[in-house]
């Protein structure tokens, strides 16, 4: 840093400004384009975009860190070649994050141990890179949240700020069943939504059994409505790729049949097409 009234003063007002890449590397760059007799421009530029870098990152972390997810994960380190019914191009194409932009819902349905989670965290983690907000639940936990809010009078407050949210990452639908208020609570959730911002849901469950979640057919018909108008599925189903790292660590051969998920056709083997019914 400078020394005297001049460093003092350019110290404070960056530090008011909050422009900290510039504080730390001000004198660095100067040096260098007086070296390279780059321009006051040049000097200027060269500052301006590592404090844009920075800020970027930073958001990034903050958002990520806000989604709340339970471990990371990215795409780098899914191996596709071990879920062959997963359709990868699909993946790729979600990836790229516009179906969030184009309000479209990601049903992904397999049975456990598919990479379910670990593709609906490596996408949102990839929406936090795009400057989206995220927010990673499992179906419990929201409804318990719902449930809560519903109880201390913050349902609406609680409303609001999950609508704030570009995508809503809600794990393991299947898992538990829930209360009939749950259900219901759940079902005004995904109505909210609906058409609004995006959802990635997470299940082991085939639809037909979905009522024996949600405790109510019509609910359960009325919710598969919403939550299949705009969707994108991605299908995982085959033995367990944590089941099949562990006995491969083991040096034995994986003999378990993996759990039955998907049956009947409700799903056409990774749909790679929208509904649109507008
Ligand atoms: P699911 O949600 O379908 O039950 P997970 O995503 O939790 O499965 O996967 C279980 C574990 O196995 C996680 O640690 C995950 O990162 C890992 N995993 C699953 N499938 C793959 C894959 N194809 N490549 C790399 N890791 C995987
Ligand atoms: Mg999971």
């Amino acid at each position: 840093m400078l020394s005297g009234e001049t460093g003092v003063l350019l110290a404070y007002h960056l530090k008011t400004l909050k422009l900290p890449v510039f504080l730390r590397e001000y004198q660095k760059i100067a040096a260098r384009c007086a070296k390279e007799q780059g321009d006051y421009a040049r000097f200027l530029l060269e500052l301006a975009e590592l404090e844009l870098i920075e800020r970027e990152k930073r958001g990034t972390e903050r958002r990520i860190i806000e989604a709340g997810f339970p471990v990371r994960k990215t795409l780098d380190t899914f191996d596709f070649t071990a879920i062959p019914s997963l359709n990868k191009q699909l993946v790729l194409e979600l990836a790229r994050g516009e179906y969030i932009k184009r309000i479209e819902t990601v049903l992904a349905v397999g049975n456990s141990g598919t990479g379910k989670t670990h593709i609906a965290i490596a996408l949102g983690t990839m929406a936090c890179c795009e400057g989206l907000r995220v927010k990673f639940f499992t179906a419990a936990a929201l409804v318990t949240a719902l449930i809560e809010a519903k109880d201390d009078k913050s349902l609406g407050r609680l409303r609001k700020q999950l609508a704030r949210y570009h995508l809503i990452i809600v794990d393991e639908f299947g898992y538990v069943p829930f209360s009939k208020t749950g259900a219901e609570l759940l079902f005004e959730f995904f109505a909210e939504r609906y058409e609004r911002s995006s959802i990635f849901v997470t299940t082991n469950l085939p639809f037909e059994q979905w009522t024996e979640v949600l405790g109510s057919e019509r609910l359960t018909g009325a919710l598969l409505d919403r939550l299949t108008h705009r969707v994108h599925i991605l299908e995982s189903n085959g033995e367990s790729y944590r089941f099949k790292e562990s006995a491969r660590r083991l040096g034995k051969k994986a003999k378990t049949k993996p759990e039955q998920a998907i049956s009947g056709n409700q799903t056409t083997g990774g749909l790679t097409e929208v509904t649109h019914t507008d």
